[in-house]
């Protein structure tokens, strides 16, 4: 039976001497491996459709087991600034890799798929790549399995006080309680706000935040500690990630020591 449905280009790899395998995020039947064969070949005929990160509706057998095929692309969009910009390309790969690593193939996942249909709109428009990585690692800390209180105090259900992240009690403590955890993480009242907004907010309402560099910085130091010791995965575009952002500070700090000069 031939299925016809909504995808996007996960990524792909060599497979066999002339073949490819090519993951796709489906709409109506999760991520799926797919055999391409032949797509080594330069006369193949969907070569520009199953280039990674491509949007598509396309016609194929989705098997429930093993390998799925694609017959035809009905059609497909390309977005040009995350092909292009290496920046843009690694936030992306980094939330695809999480998307990968946080379901199983086949799992329904529709609500995701059209989450990162949004990401691609919004990351193709120039919308800040970190701020939309950041909102998919938080969003996706529940399916690692992984629920912090992000809502109020987790000590005493308030929130009139500032809060600021405790692994120790996994979530957020107000100031009434800081002396019980002498190793909170410390946040921003900032970072404390976006990332209660990050764990709710629906992506495809966002237009466009702005976050200072300390404010993301403070985030970011957030999602790592989770990432690190309560979800255990390391997505490998993360490395790559975290090295250009220790350049960029490098640069900055070299930029305001020549205006001290
Ligand atoms: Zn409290």
């Amino acid at each position: 039976m031939v299925n016809r449905f909504d995808g996007i280009i996960m990524y792909r790899r060599d497979y066999r001497e002339r073949d490819l395998l090519v993951k796709i995020l489906t709409r109506q039947a999760g991520k799926r491996m797919f055999m391409l064969k032949n797509a080594k070949r330069p006369s193949y005929p969907l070569a520009g459709d199953v280039l990674p990160f491509t949007l598509g509706q396309y016609e194929g057998k989705l098997n429930p087991k093993g390998l799925s095929f694609l017959d035809t692309a009905i059609q497909t969009t390309h977005f040009k600034n995350i092909t292009e910009d290496i920046v843009i390309n690694a936030y992306f790969t980094y939330i695809i890799g999480l998307l990968d690593a946080a379901f199983e193939d086949g799992q329904p996942m529709e609500r995701w798929f059209d989450m990162t249909v949004s990401a691609l709109a919004k990351l193709d428009a120039g919308m800040d790549p970190q701020v939309i990585a950041n909102i998919f690692a938080i969003q996706l800390l529940g399916a690692f399995g992984v629920q912090p209180e992000l809502r109020t105090c987790v000590l005493c259900g308030r929130n009139d006080m500032q809060l600021d992240y405790s692994e120790k009690f996994n979530g957020l403590i107000c100031a009434r309680h800081w002396d019980e955890d002498e190793h909170r993480l410390d946040l921003s009242a900032k970072a404390v706000f976006y990332i209660q907004q990050f764990s709710v907010v629906d992506l495809a309402k966002v237009n466009s935040i702005n976050v200072s560099a300390p404010t993301k910085a403070n985030i970011q130091k957030f999602i790592d500690l989770l990432y690190e010791n309560s979800v255990g995965i390391h997505i490998r575009a993360k490395r790559f990630l975290d090295q250009m952002t220790k350049w960029q500070n490098v640069l900055i700090k070299r930029e305001k020591g020549d205006e001290e000069q």
